[in-house]
This record gives structure tokens, C-alpha cells and sequence, in this order.
């Protein structure tokens, strides 16, 4: 028996092992004969060999062209399949970060990346406690995926919200550098500089801004080279705007209706009290009647990831007054999806349910092909955070952030959760 292959049973018994969350650290490793879900060809790549060399990855080729070194370990993963592993685009862990909610926090980041996430984006939180949080999953003192969070602008009535407040504990909801309230005379080239030095990775606009505040904190935010993101809608500027601004994302697909001008008496006909029992014919008319083509073609010619978060659109499936954001939100999403619109998967549910269920809505609400939902919750994900460049595809030189899998989701959405392996920052880990 050679040297290779002793470590290859030694490496097999502690992946099988039954120690509960285990990590395993290799400087370089070779996940062997494993078939690539390949989100640029659309297909799959059967038999490859997938070098990882610490927190890279270092070469993606066929098998039967690998030849294995004794000095690099190899894990067979004959009929396994790999994803890339899965982002959030959408969470919340600071809202209210009392102790409480750390403790919380840090029991919830595991079981996250235990399931195979590997990076979440979180939008808008108390920073000083995201920037301790995401530090210590870069490290490793806690088990967690990659932490990206944002700094939130808002129109100054926004900062009475009572989750301002909570977020803002010890100092004034508006007035921290990571919660700032933006008016006509705001000195917006140093509010975005204090954004950036919280450590965030993108500001936030949440609402009640206007057309011209939108864009000059979008054009000061380009020129310190950081991403913004957005509500789809802020009250004063609308969906179009905001798009044309030069945004990243934006966040909540329902919000697109608030385009039209009479939008609030249409949502006033939606929520009337014969709302109830309304059917799947009454909603596709009123859909019908409805043209977001225009906003579509926008956000195309802009490169604007839609952050749809039907995960939170399901939560009134059966609300009589505010179905209309499920029944007009998620067809946006279909025909979005359908025009061209590239769709982020978040989930925006208080942490309640994770990216794999928003991918599964995509898909059994949505009309997403499988595949089509894992780029949503990948490629899209990380578009919509600004780190495509670093993750979110199975490349050479990104990191190595993997979900592996014992059988294709492209066959069924279900098995995104057949999890054998997670790979984050080139670390294994297992949950057996
Ligand atoms: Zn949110």
C-alpha cells in the first residue's frame, strides 16, 4: 500500500467519523472523480479532480488526467456532485444585538454553514457587532460562512424605526457612521468614507430617499470604489431610478409596483375585503394588465441583480390584505427571470429558513429550473454582494467554497440538501 493510499483510508475514516460538526484542515488536498454542477456551461461535468491548495482553488481537471502525488491527499468522490457553495444574499444578524441575540447568532451561522452556505450578505444590522461576527468567521474562532455586511442610508423620518434604535444601542439611530440619516445638505463624500470604515462591504439604502440623494451617494460610492444596494422602491425615488443610478441590487421584487403612479390605488383594489378567495385567474388579469417590460430591459442594460426574497413574498399567501404582494411578486420573478433579469436568491426571514428554501420557492413558485435556482443562489448571490470575482463559481484562483453533494440537483432541487461535504475558505467540513 502506497503512502497515498494509507492517507486516503485515514482521510475516509475521519470524514465518516461521528463526531457531530467536525472541521478538517489540509494546506492541499484533491477532491477526486467528482462530477462539477457547471454554472457557466450549464451542465454537468462528470469525473473531475478539483485541487484545492489552502484557501484556494488551485486546478479543476478531468480525472483521468490527474496524476495523484503522494503528497497530496485525495478524497474519492466517485458519484458525488459539487456545487458552488451556496450564498445568502439576504440576511439579518444585528438587528437587536443584545447578548442574546449573539449567542444566537453564532448557533445559527453554524448550522448555516453546516448546510452549505459559505458566504452570506447581511443588509443592515448594529456593524460593530457584524464587523466582531464576520472577523471571527474569517478566522475561525467561530464556525460560520463568510460574513459581507452593509451600512444603511435613509431619509432622516426613517431613524424613529424601533430597529434603528435597537441597532444603534449607546449612540443616536442616524447618526452612526453605520446608520446614517441623509438630507439635502449631508456631506455625502464623508457619510460614504465613515460607511466604508465600519468594514462594510456595500451601503444600504432602505428609504425615503430622493432621485438626486440616490444618485449622488451612488456616484460618491463608485468613486470610492463600494457597492450600493437598495430597496426596489425608497417612497420619494422609484424603481427606475434607483436602477439607473448605478445600484448593485435591489432587494424585494413585490416593490417594482410602486413604479407606477397609481400604485396605491391599485394595491387599495388588490387589499378590498373580496381579496379573500381570490384565485389564481383573478391575479393572473390583474398581472396582465401590469407592464414591468421597461423595468426589466433597465435592469439588464444596467447589470442589476433583482434580490427577489420570496421567501418573504410566501409569508402573505394567505394574509386577505396583503396577498397581492405573493400573487404580484412572484409572477415578476417568473417573468423577470424569463426576460433576461438576473435573480439573487436571499432569504430575509429572520434566519427562520436559510437560501435553500428561497432556491426551492424559485423553482415550485417561480417556474426556475433547478439549475437556474442554484445560480440564483451562487453566481447571482455573489454578483449582488460585489465578490464575483473572489466566489460564487467553481474557478481557478476563487476560493475554495464548495457544496458537495450525494446526488445531482439538477434533477431535483430536493437534494441541496443531500449534503456529504461543505468546503468554506478551503476548510472541510461534515455533519456526521
Ligand atoms: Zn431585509
Amino acid at each position: 500500500m502506497s503512502l497515498r493510499q494509507l492517507k486516503s483510508i485515514i482521510l475516509i475514516c475521519v470524514l465518516t467519523s461521528t463526531t457531530v460538526s467536525a472541521q478538517f484542515s489540509f494546506g492541499n488536498y484533491a477532491l477526486h472523480n467528482v462530477n462539477i454542477i457547471d454554472t457557466s456551461s450549464n451542465g454537468v461535468l462528470y469525473e473531475y479532480t478539483i485541487l484545492v491548495s489552502n484557501d484556494k482553488i488551485l486546478n479543476i481537471l478531468p480525472s483521468k488526467n490527474y496524476k495523484p502525488h503522494d503528497s497530496v491527499q485525495s478524497i474519492n468522490l466517485k458519484g458525488k456532485f459539487v456545487v458552488p457553495g451556496l450564498i445568502d444574499a439576504h440576511v439579518h444578524f444585528a438587528t437587536d444585538p443584545t447578548k442574546e441575540r449573539r449567542d444566537n447568532a453564532e448557533k445559527v451561522l453554524k448550522e448555516m454553514l453546516l448546510s452549505g452556505i459559505t458566504s452570506v450578505r447581511d443588509m443592515a444590522g448594529d456593524a460593530r457587532a457584524l464587523s466582531s461576527l464576520s472577523r471571527n468567521a474569517l478566522v475561525d474562532d467561530i464556525m460560520a460562512p463568510n460574513i459581507y455586511y452593509s451600512s444603511l442610508m435613509a431619509g432622516t423620518t426613517f431613524f424613529s424605526d424601533p430597529r434603528t434604535i435597537a441597532s444603534a444601542q449607546g449612540g443616536v439611530s442616524g447618526k452612526m457612521p453605520y446608520m446614517k440619516a441623509i438630507d439635502d445638505n449631508s456631506n455625502i463624500a464623508l457619510d460614504v468614507a465613515e460607511a466604508k470604515g465600519t468594514g462594510a462591504a456595500g451601503i444600504k439604502l432602505y428609504a425615503h430617499l430622493s432621485n438626486i440623494q440616490v444618485k449622488k451617494i451612488v456616484e460618491e460610492a463608485k468613486r470610492q470604489n463600494f457597492p450600493v444596494w437598495s430597496h426596489a422602491a425608497l417612497q420619494i425615488a422609484k424603481p427606475s431610478e434607483i436602477i439607473s443610478s448605478g445600484v448593485t441590487s435591489i432587494s424585494h421584487a413585490n416593490m417594482l409596483v410602486y413604479e407606477n403612479d397609481e400604485s396605491e390605488n391599485l394595491i387599495t383594489s388588490w387589499i378590498d375585503h373580496k381579496s379573500d378567495g381570490k384565485d389564481k385567474a383573478f391575479w393572473d388579469k390583474v398581472f396582465e394588465k401590469l407592464d414591468f417590460s421597461e423595468l426589466y430591459q433597465l435592469m439588464i442594460d444596467h447589470h442589476v441583480v433583482l434580490d427577489a426574497t420570496t421567501s418573504v413574498l410566501v409569508i402573505y399567501k394567505n394574509h386577505p390584505k396583503m396577498v397581492w404582494r405573493y400573487e404580484i411578486g412572484k409572477r415578476i420573478i417568473q417573468q423577470a427571470q424569463k426576460s433576461g433579469v438576473l435573480i439573487g436568491a436571499g432569504s430575509d426571514s429572520d434566519q427562520s429558513t436559510f437560501v435553500q428554501h428561497e432556491m426551492k420557492l424559485l423553482v415550485n413558485e417561480c417556474g426556475f429550473s433547478p439549475l437556474e435556482a442554484i445560480i440564483a443562489g451562487t453566481k447571482h448571490a455573489a454578483m449582488a454582494t460585489g465578490i464575483l470575482e473572489k466566489e460564487g463559481t467553481i474557478t481557478v484562483g476563487k476560493k475554495a467554497n464548495l457544496l458537495i453533494l450525494d446526488a445531482n440537483p439538477m434533477d431535483n432541487i430536493e437534494h441541496i440538501d443531500d449534503i456529504l461535504l461543505v468546503v468554506k475558505n478551503g476548510k472541510l467540513y461534515n455533519n456526521k
